[in-house]
């Protein structure tokens, strides 16, 4: 029994800048339902109002409340440890960790930084970490879909200074199990009786399965022929939201 689902943004609903056709609609059943609903987004080009915003040109209704970031998330983690980031994020997001004392890192923050991932960037990042400096991430993710081809993100960037400095990164966002389990904890449903929607097999259904949580695989966005066959455990895979919706409120799940 599915009592709570959780989407993805980005490849779930739209890509680039085009809804995925039926999603609007899909998302209006689940909302007319007695599901409840919650958007999980690692996204870290965009700050938390501008993926309202271009939420709602899309025609998506979507309650703010609903909505948890990875870059949220990753603000509270440093904020609660008092920490100093370099932030090596993308320029759009700049302005969200503008509060923060930059100066003197003692703490390094890698989001999807796009063309900020310069060679001295990186360098600066590894030499802090280096020298003891916690790596944080926004996300784990390989790659997106940009609307019209694969980009790298930010983990790929991630894993490289976790390689140079032979340390390990602190996940905030999927496929986090506490990132998971903070969505949720603001319905009332257990873990097991929530569906996570997403396009990303590794960060959205491992991460969802490795919380406990339903995971249900779509054919849009990033998804590449064969990516149900990479990860274990059970899970649906569907062409789109329009049938994850269908599944589940067909009480299929
Ligand atoms: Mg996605």
């Amino acid at each position: 029994m599915i009592n709570a689902i959780l989407f993805d943004l980005s490849g779930v609903l739209y890509e680039g800048d085009t809804a995925i056709p039926g999603a609007l609609q899909s998302v209006e059943r689940v909302q007319a339902s007695s599901l409840e609903i919650r958007f999980i987004t690692n996204t870290s080009r965009k700050t938390r109002s501008k993926l309202l915003d271009d939420l709602r040109i899309l025609g998506f209704k979507v309650n703010p409340d609903q909505v948890f970031t990875a870059v949220d998330a990753a603000k509270s983690w440093l904020q609660q440890r008092g920490l100093r980031p370099y932030c090596l994020v993308h320029e759009n997001i700049q302005g969200e960790f503008s509060d923060f004392d930059q100066c003197d890192p003692n703490a390094v923050l890698m989001g999807d930084a796009a063309e900020a991932f310069s060679y001295n960037n990186l360098n600066r990042a590894f030499r802090l970490c280096l020298g003891g400096a916690p790596l944080v991430g926004v996300g784990y993710n390989r790659y997106f879909n940009s609307g019209s081809q694969l980009l790298l993100d930010a983990g790929p960037y991630i894993k490289a200074i976790e390689f140079a400095a032979s340390v390990e990164a602190t996940i905030l966002g999927k496929p986090s199990a506490e990132f998971f389990h903070q969505a949720l904890a603001s319905t009332t449903a257990a873990a097991d009786q929530a569906l996570m929607v997403g396009d990303d097999v590794f960060g959205d259904v491992e991460g969802a399965l490795n919380a406990g949580i339903q995971g249900c695989l779509v054919r849009t966005g990033k998804y590449q022929t064969g990516d149900e066959c990479k990860i274990m455990g059970n899970f649906h895979t569907v062409d789109s939201v329009v049938e994850a919706v269908e599944l589940i409120l067909g009480g299929n799940c």
